[in-house]
């Protein structure tokens, strides 16, 4: 096991940039490596992966080990799995880290399975125990109703996904030094068994819920449909985006990806105005992140009240369209 040494990020690339998730994961990942004394690696896969090697080390990369094929350009299951158990054999990291992203979420378990580590998925802190020098791994479970502290005392890499935005982004420093080694990997085609037929970005109105830096968000409090799109109204006048509650988008009030929690998006805007819902953990695992939470719920025992750093207890009915007044008004200045 003392063969293995370092942290390797497992990086993404969107748009022909590192995705946000991976300087997230750099920052993460340059802390744990320092913590052990080791080196921090990063592994970029696609034809644009050399010109972005320099980016990769001023967020704190050491080594950037770059594939350049263009077969990697989408995410394929089979030839990324290849590809990065390739290196980890080569490379022997004692720590492996992904984003809990769809690509993370799908190529961690095969990474795993092929080498025999040990996973943490949905992590939503990373550290270094200082006595066994072991990485802990915290996650949410049972339903998100508590957070357990996962380790891997002996299979290796020791690997983990991370949700995205916990974590401020690495900062940048150009004038850091490292390395980019470009890979030559054969891609065996015959084993790839997926083809992409086409990509179908999701349509967005307005401000995108995952960078919004205003969110006003409602549950099974709202009542119905009607109502709920009275959110709508608060959301526009702070230039933010609107969110539901499972049971929000289960109704139907709002889209499947407007939902905010465990199972779906999570986000860490400025502000979050949380309206008649409870507070549940499944729904604040994805919220817990925001700068200023602020709750209005006519219970004055519901949950959210306990994770708020202002709380309104009273009827939305009465609280939004005062709020939505007086927040128009001060905008008109
Ligand atoms: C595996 C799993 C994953 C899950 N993932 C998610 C997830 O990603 N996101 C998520 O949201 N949930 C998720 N859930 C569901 C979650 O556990 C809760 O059931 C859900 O979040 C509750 O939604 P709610 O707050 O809208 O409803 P409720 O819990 O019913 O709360 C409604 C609240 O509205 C208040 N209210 C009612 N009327 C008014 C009024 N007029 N004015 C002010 N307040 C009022 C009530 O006091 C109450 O607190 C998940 C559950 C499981 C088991």
């Amino acid at each position: 096991m003392d063969n293995y040494k370092g942290v390797l990020v497992c990086g993404e690339i969107a748009e022909g940039q590192l995705a946000p998730i991976t300087i997230e994961l750099l920052g993460v990942g340059r802390k744990l490596a320092d913590e052990l004394g080791e080196g921090l690696s990063i592994l970029l896969m696609g034809s644009k992966s050399g010109s972005l090697g320099q980016e990769a080390i001023a967020y704190g990369a050491d080594n950037v080990y770059t594939v350049e094929d263009s077969i990697l350009d989408t995410y394929n299951s089979d030839a990324y799995t290849q590809v990065a158990a390739d290196l980890c054999k080569k490379v022997l990291p004692s720590i492996m880290l992904f984003g809990h992203t769809d690509i993370g979420c799908d190529l961690s378990p095969r990474l795993n399975g092929r080498l025999g580590g040990g996973l943490s998925m949905e992590c939503m802190a990373l550290s270094i125990d200082p006595a066994t020098k072991l990485l802990v791994s915290t996650r949410p479970v049972f339903g998100g109703n508590a957070l357990a502290t996962m380790v891997s005392k002996s299979a290796r890499p020791q690997m983990a996904t991370m949700r995205a935005k916990i974590v401020p982004p690495a900062e940048r420093n150009d004038a850091r030094q490292g390395k980019v080694i470009p890979v030559e990997d054969k891609i065996d085609a015959s084993a790839i068994k997926v083809k992409v037929i086409e990509r179908i970005k999701e349509e967005v109105e307005g401000v995108k819920l995952e960078d919004a830096e205003f969110v006003v968000a409602g549950g099974r409090g709202m009542g119905t449909a009607q109502d709920f799109a009275k959110l709508r109204e608060l959301a526009d006048i702070l230039g933010g985006a609107v969110g539901g509650t499972r049971v929000a988008c289960d109704e139907g009030w709002a889209p499947a990806p407007l939902q905010i929690g465990q199972s779906g998006k999570v986000v860490s805007p400025k502000l979050y105005i949380a309206v008649g819902l409870s507070g549940a953990m499944a729904h604040i695992a994805g919220c817990l992140g925001s700068k200023c939470i602020v709750a209005i719920n006519k219970d004055k025992e519901a949950n959210i009240f306990n994770v708020a750093h202002f709380g309104i207890v009273g009827d939305w009915k009465e609280v939004l369209p005062a709020m939505t007044a007086k927040f128009k008004e001060l905008k008109a200045g």
